[in-house]
């Protein structure tokens, strides 16, 4: 999710003013279909939410909403009736997924809430485009463009997106009111979007907001904090997040200190950002742990599995200095978890950095012995052979794994003969 870098096919702004999208994939077949599926079912629909933010601001567009006055029911049967693959993704919010060749494309009924209770809303549809927009969180989020590329911007999304400003739709204490999650959005969308701090009222919301996020299911939490960590550069809204009490609810009173030197480290070894690794910072010690955070974010069992791997790993390791050393973690962990070690480790950078960028030319070494060369050297089968060749194994590693399979052998027969005196 390269969301930083300019997109090929950015769109142009009209010199009238009005915001217009050129953008090449407003004018692909697929799409162009659909659009003439939904016209005629009940007048044009627009393409709404990300994509219109992405493409005006430059960044690579990768899903594509779109609206439409047509209730979810009459969007289903005409998608049908058209030969399209029409999915019921969420009828009774309104939304049915079109898929064309093999491409899915979310379709949702213009809203408005009627009750929200802070984790889930019952809705309305509606004619009404600017009562769709104003249910949206952020400016940026409730732009939405009509086929021929006319940009609807009912609340300065588009100024406020070049400028770097995430600024909520209406006022931010009721607008979390209605759903919590929005707090965490709020992060995710600063992480990615922001260049300046949110307004006075908007922090104090968003403080104030800490005791509600309990409610939230952990799916919802954990979808927006991953993306949230996989920003490019998550730190100036992590220190949003601190100020705020949000990351303290997130992750208890862990310092800063270790998601900044991940970021430096990443930055300066050109490594792209990955969220795993991120919350890992989060999970080392003094963090919540490997366990607790799994549960809380309802982790799959791989993402559990490499923070509890990287917690012991460290927790043997904490301090990874030398070329050697990085080179035993990597024989005994892998070379991507041995890098995400070193990116993370309590080390000083320059020695972290040099071990990491040693790894670049290493092959993980195998070990030059095996159960038959014990076998051969007198052990009898059982327990005693994987001893034997686990010591001459630490001696290997110990030693950088200098030695060649005669050394490795002629260890082996001292620690047979010791065992055998
Ligand atoms: P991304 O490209 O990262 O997926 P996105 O804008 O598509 O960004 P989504 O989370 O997929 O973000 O949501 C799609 C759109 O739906 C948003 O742009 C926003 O307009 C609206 N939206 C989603 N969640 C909420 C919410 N909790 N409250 C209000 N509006 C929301
Ligand atoms: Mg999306």
């Amino acid at each position: 999710m390269a969301k930083s870098s300019p997109d090929t096919s950015s769109p142009t702004i009209s010199d009238r003013g009005a915001a217009r999208l050129t953008a090449d994939w407003l004018r692909h077949p697929a799409l162009i279909r659909l659009i003439d599926v939904l016209t005629t079912a009940g007048g044009p629909p627009r393409v709404v939410g990300g994509c219109v933010r992405d493409a005006l601001l430059g960044r690579p567009v990768t899903d594509i909403d779109l609206a439409t006055p047509v209730r979810p029911e009459a969007v289903k049967t005409a998608l049908e009736q058209s030969g399209i693959k029409a999915v019921p993704t969420g009828m009774d919010h309104g939304t049915v997924t079109a898929v064309i060749d093999g491409k899915g494309y979310e379709i949702t009924t213009l809203r408005r809430d009627l009750e929200t209770d802070g984790r889930h809303a019952v809705v309305a549809f509606t004619d009404d485009w600017r009562e769709d927009a104003a249910r949206r969180d952020f400016t940026i989020n409730a732009m939405s463009a009509s086929p021929d590329g006319t940009v609807y911007d009912y609340f300065g999304g588009l100024a406020d997106g070049q400028a770097g400003r995430v600024r909520f739709v209406g006022d931010p204490a009721a607008r979390i009111g209605e759903d919590y999650l929005r707090v965490l959005r709020f992060f995710r969308f600063q992480a990615w979007y922001g260049r300046q701090p949110p307004d006075e009222t908007t922090l104090k919301a968003l403080a104030a907001a800490v005791p509600g996020l309990g409610r939230l299911a952990a799916e919802r939490v954990r979808s927006e904090v991953v993306r949230w960590l996989a920003a490019p550069d998550p730190r100036p809204s992590w220190r949003l997040a601190r100020q705020t009490g949000v990351a303290a609810w997130l992750f208890g009173d862990v310092p800063a200190a270790r998601l900044t030197r991940l970021v430096r480290r990443e930055s300066d070894l050109g490594v792209a950002p990955d969220p795993m690794r991120r919350l890992a910072a989060f999970v080392l010690p003094p963090g919540a742990g490997a366990k607790a955070t799994g549960e809380k974010f309802r982790l799959s069992k791989t993402e559990q599995r490499y923070l509890a791997t990287v917690e012991s790993a460290a927790g043997a390791e904490p301090s990874v200095r030398s070329d050697v050393d990085a080179r035993r973690l990597a024989y005994h962990h892998g070379l991507s978890i041995a890098g995400d070690l070193l990116l993370l480790a309590d080390s000083p950078d320059d020695a972290a950095e040099r071990a990491f960028r040693s790894l670049s030319t290493w092959e993980v070494p195998v070990f030059p012995i095996r159960g038959s060369d014990a076998k051969r050297a007198g052990l009898p089968d059982g327990p005693e052979i994987g001893a034997a060749l686990s010591a001459v194994e630490r001696w290997w590693v110990q030693r950088d794994f200098a030695p060649n399979r005669e050394a490795c052998l002629e260890r082996l027969f001292l620690v047979v003969d010791n065992k055998q005196s």
